[in-house]
């Protein structure tokens, strides 16, 4: 295959933050694997920020260790890394107070692409915003990155999108969801548009239901605290699985633009109808031998914030009516699986008498591991023994069909910083959808408070509380397996 890597424009990019851990194992090395082949300018820079008071060396010492680190296989070359450190700066800055800030404009060229990464707690994020302008080292042209979480409800994203916009175009406002940048995400969106195959099906005539799941083995860890404060709710279904629920839903947008295909995503958000309390299911997970229980865990024995959701939503316009999707994501699983399951109905009458029960066709998009697709047909089984049908996979992995090269997938965050260097929206978030996204999940966590809703404690290991596989059974489906 032929490498099609395009070198960006020249850039300086200033990372708050420089120091945490999201720059120490996302950022950098994502700069760093873009910079091994060959896509970085020789004259780009990134400065570190944050308070600490470091050295440029120090500061390099770091990058240093966190690349021996989070860098694998051949990439991980000292060489290379030592060429790379070249590129590294650092200036101390207080997001809050007035100092460094003059170097740090000292620091910025003209002609350059400026970017801002705003890698620090949201609580700052105004600060940033506001001294970036009051010290006029920001243009027209230039842009920032902002973290999750967006905003906690609807009013507190209405209120950061408003600070955001005192200081900074909508264009200039790149809000990051990793999952927009995974490399299968886009593939969605290429095998539903690129392909005349599937289009014609993808409406409630011929899609049973969908499947989304993102389950992880581990628990919150030392995040405990923080996750505590938001839950699955707001830490994955309002942001990631609702633009995963977007890209399947959308019609399709009049060309692969920012604003055509955010506008298609938004259209889906407004459509989603209220959920009903008897079509969610929340979980706590409990304890197993040698790890603690969420309980533990968050340290807060009364806690009510759900580690596991699964929820049944439903699209109302022409094309969905009456489909389900079935979101589903958690903690401490039996296994650690992205997917996404296009369900497709049963062909209405079969030909060939009486058969094993077949499950129909299933269109299986993996984000991980191994990101890849997956489609199952009905085949006649090979050999003597009359019509006898079986169900097979044609399983497409990347590296099968385009070479081992394509294998070597970038990272999500890779993707998405050189997409805010090309100046390229189309896989971040707009601020209208963000607060769509909260006006529909606001009500929802309302309800729970009110009712002092608590959530099914589950055993470690499995697929959830029972009711989430209930929340299936009862309308004759079922998920699809978590694979340990
Ligand atoms: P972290 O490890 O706590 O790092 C915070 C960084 O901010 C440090 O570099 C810290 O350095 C700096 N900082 C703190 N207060 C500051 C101030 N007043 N002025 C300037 N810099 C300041 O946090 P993180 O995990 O990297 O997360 C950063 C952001 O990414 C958060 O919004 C988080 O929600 C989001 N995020 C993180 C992850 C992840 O996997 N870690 C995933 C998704 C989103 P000093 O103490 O030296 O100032």
């Amino acid at each position: 295959m032929v490498s099609r890597i395009i070198p960006v424009d020249p850039f300086d990019l200033t990372i708050f933050g420089g120091t945490g851990d999201l720059a120490r194992r996302k950022i950098l090395p994502g700069l760093y694997r873009r910079f091994w082949a060959e896509q970085m300018p020789e004259d780009a820079r990134i400065i570190g920020a944050a308070r600490s008071e470091m050295s440029r060396k120090d500061f390099q010492d770091m990058v240093r260790e966190a690349l021996l680190e989070f860098v694998a296989g051949a990439k991980r070359d000292t060489d290379r890394i030592e060429a790379f450190l070249d590129h590294i700066h650092y200036v101390a800055i207080d997001a809050k107070g007035e100092g460094g800030w003059p170097d740090l404009k000292a620091m910025q060229r003209d002609g350059v692409v400026r970017a801002f990464y705003f890698s620090v707690a949201p609580g700052l994020f105004g600060d940033l915003a506001e001294r970036l302008h009051a010290h006029g080292i920001t243009d027209d042209d230039s842009r920032i990155v902002v973290e999750k979480p967006f905003g906690r409800d609807l009013a507190s994203a209405r209120t950061l999108n408003a600070t955001l916009a005192e200081h900074f175009d909508e264009h200039q406002i790149y809000r990051i969801d990793h999952y927009l940048g995974k490399e299968t995400v886009q593939n969605l969106m290429a095998v539903r548009f690129g392909n005349i195959l599937f289009e014609p099906l993808w409406n409630a005539q011929y899609v049973d239901h969908i499947q989304i799941t993102v389950a992880e083995t581990v628990g919150v860890g030392g995040r405990g605290q923080y996750y505590d404060k938001s839950g699955a709710m707001r830490d994955m279904i309002q942001n990631h699985l609702m633009q995963l629920l977007c890209l399947i839903a959308m019609e399709p947008p009049h060309q692969f633009d920012p604003d055509a295909v955010r506008d298609e995503k938004l259209k889906v958000i407004r459509a989603l109808d209220p959920v009903d309390p008897s079509d969610i299911v929340r979980g706590q997970y409990g304890a197993a031998k040698g790890t603690k229980s969420y309980l533990e865990d968050v340290e807060d024995s009364g806690s009510a914030t759900e580690s596991f959701i699964a929820m049944k939503v439903h699209v109302s316009n022409w094309r969905w009516k009456g489909t389900p999707f079935y979101l589903r994501t958690g903690k401490r699983l039996r296994g650690r699986a992205s997917e996404i399951a296009i369900i497709f109905k049963k062909t209405p009458h079969s030909i060939f008498g009486e058969q094993e029960e077949q499950r129909g066709n299933a269109l299986v998009i993996r984000l991980q591991p191994n990101e890849g697709m997956n489609l199952r047909v009905t085949i006649k089984e090979p050999g003597p023994g009359g019509m006898r049908l079986v169900e097979v996979p044609l399983d497409m992995s990347f590296a099968d069909a385009l070479g081992p090269e394509a294998a070597d997938i970038p990272d999500a965050y890779e993707r998405l910083i050189m997409d805010v260097i090309r100046g390229n929206q189309t896989l971040f978030m707009r601020g209208d959808e963000v607060e769509a996204a909260w006006a529909w999940t606001d009500p929802i966590i309302d309800g729970w408070e009110a009712r002092g809703d608590r959530p099914k404690t589950y055993e470690p290991g499995s697929s959830g509380p029972e009711e989430s596989a209930m929340l299936l059974h009862r309308e004759g489906r079922r998920w699809r397996e978590i694979r340990e």
